[in-house]
């Protein structure tokens, strides 16, 4: 963080953090040795507005000139192994691009294949002040924490691909005293359910073999009480409102990436409590 990036900023935290998550997570999932960087800048625009800009560097495999230029469409990946070998879905990026021109900036990426790959974004904001974080700081407060203890231990299944956010799952289920099992596709999502009994399956709905909606549904034609098992989305669909095709493939409840512990945490309780009640 360069020192003369001002402590307060008004500006959007969850785009930001999606954007951070999308390139960050992709740093990771290319990334086998080496390490990762982000850096945060800034330029003055003018007497009230500041540009503040983010790099991601990492050590991967990096992008060749050609794919370069095409790696911010829609449904791009460098070649087909890619979603065999990472996962993915190609959308990653190009909704990082829509974020990102919200947000009144511009995103880009420099890259040397074998080297590593810096992806850059930048925002354009307004500097906040000390009123601003007392409000922020009330707002905050005023959100009460939702526990899970009353409701736990549960054990969830996990089903979800990219690796940051298996760990991120995990760990803030398991330190709320619950246990966790993961899986990264839906094939073995409903293996894992006639296996093993669980109390709440996370789905993500994009992943490799088969997808969280197709997962989903053939729970649901399992025979017994499997069958019945509270299943909550976990989607980055940022743009737009899928609700209904979740609840149409039979998920209980969703849950957007990145999620935040209270937004995980209120879905599970109420999935939990509703099947407990119905069965
Ligand atoms: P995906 O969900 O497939 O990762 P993205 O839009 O996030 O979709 O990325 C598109 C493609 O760009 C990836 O499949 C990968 O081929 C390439 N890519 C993205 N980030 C990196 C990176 N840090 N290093 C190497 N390749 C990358």
């Amino acid at each position: 963080l360069a020192p003369d990036v001002p402590a307060v900023l008004k500006a959007d935290p969850e785009r930001i953090q999606q954007v951070l998550f999308n390139l960050m997570g992709n740093a990771i999932k290319f990334t086998t040795t080496g390490g990762i960087t982000l850096r945060v800048s800034q330029t003055p625009l003018d007497k009230d507005r500041i540009e503040i800009r983010f790099a991601i560097s990492d050590t991967g495999i990096g992008i060749d000139a050609q794919q370069q230029k095409r790696i911010f469409d829609r449904f791009t990946q460098v070649d087909a192994s890619t979603t065999r070998t990472f996962g993915g879905t190609g959308l990653g990026l190009a909704i990082c691009k829509e974020l990102v021109h919200l947000m009144g900036g511009s995103i880009g990426v420099h890259s040397n294949p074998d080297r590593g790959s810096t992806f850059w974004f930048t925002i354009c904001c307004e500097q906040g002040n000390a009123t601003n974080i007392e409000d922020l700081g009330r707002t905050v407060r005023s959100d009460e924490p939702i526990e899970l203890a009353d409701i736990g231990p549960l054990r969830v299944l996990v089903a979800e691909d990219s690796p940051v956010n298996q760990l991120i799952a995990a760990e803030t289920l398991e330190n709320a005293g619950h246990y966790v099992e993961v899986v990264s596709n839906g094939v073995d999502a409903v293996k894992a359910v006639q296996t093993n009994s669980y109390d709440v399956v996370l789905m993500d709905i994009f992943m490799p073999e088969m997808d969280g909606l197709e997962a989903t549904r053939q729970i649901r034609e399992l025979p017994g009480e499997v069958s019945k098992i509270p299943i909550i989305a976990l989607t980055a669909d940022a743009m737009t409102g899928e609700r209904e095709k979740y609840l149409a493939a039979g998920m209980d409840d969703y849950v957007s990436k990145p999620f935040e512990q209270n937004q995980l945490f209120g879905a599970i309780r109420h999935v939990v409590s509703h099947n407990t009640k119905s069965t």
